[in-house]
């Protein structure tokens, strides 16, 4: 299996752990506010093969307490459950970065105990989805499916939404509120441009903007924060 990918060490990941993050090449959507362009269509050159994380994960057994997974889309890597099998059996807690478009996959992932923490983006209300994802049209279904696996399950989790001054607006923050009430975690966080974003011409939100979209949610769901705002 390729990884496309490693950061060492992190203490901002994975809630609560020191952790390695492993990238993954390959989306199937294409956010024009992506941090990870270069991933997205798997072409990318691998930076390791499966056997050398397994040999990085031996040497920090001790120094890391956890491995999250992100890419692109991890969860369209085929073998990510046996190579979580072989992280999980290393002793280390998983966290896993999804954009929800694969619940069976995801499904499979949390009845098989293999993963401890998921993270699931929340592009937009529903009907500006498609546009917030790059996408022409897209099947809300799976994404909604893997969100009420989540809201209704017993793996520990958080939702987050990238929040971009040109594609997210007051009645983004109405609908998704009624759409994952009471969720245990939902983390706002800011856009932030840099020159690999793959669409010039996006800004982050202010601060104030953020806060009063907080205010709009937080009767839905208290737990929601902000995230890349002081
Ligand atoms: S889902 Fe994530 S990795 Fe895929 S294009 Fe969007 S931001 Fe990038």
């Amino acid at each position: 299996m390729k990884i496309h990918g490693l950061q060492k060490m992190t203490l901002l990941d994975f809630p609560g752990r020191v952790a390695c993050t492993v990238f993954f090449g390959g989306c199937d959507m294409r956010c024009p506010f992506c941090h990870n362009a270069e991933l997205l269509d798997g072409s990318a050159p691998a930076v390791m093969e499966e056997e050398e994380l397994i040999t990085f994960l031996k040497k920090r057994q001790g120094l890391l307490d956890g491995v999250a997974f992100t890419g692109g889309e991890p969860l369209l890597q085929k073998d990510l459950p046996e190579l979580t099998k072989r992280v999980r059996d290393l002793g280390y807690p998983v966290k896993l970065d999804t954009n929800g478009t694969h619940p069976e996959r995801l499904g499979r992932m949390i009845r098989e105990g293999l993963v401890q923490y998921v993270a699931m983006d929340i592009k937009n209300s529903p009907e500006r989805y498609a546009e917030t994802a790059g996408l022409e049209k897209l099947d809300m279904q799976p994404i909604r499916e893997s969100a009420s696996m989540l809201l209704g399950g017993n793996v520990d989790y958080e939702f987050r939404t990238t929040t971009v001054a040109e594609l997210h607006d007051d009645s983004s923050f109405e609908q998704i509120g009624r759409w994952i009430r009471g969720a245990k975690r939902y983390y706002l966080q800011r856009f932030t441009d840099r020159d690999t974003v793959p669409f010039e011409g996006l800004h982050a939100p202010t601060e104030e903007q953020m806060k009063h979209w907080a205010d709009i949610l937080r009767p839905e769901i208290p737990a929601v924060e902000l995230r890349g705002v002081d």
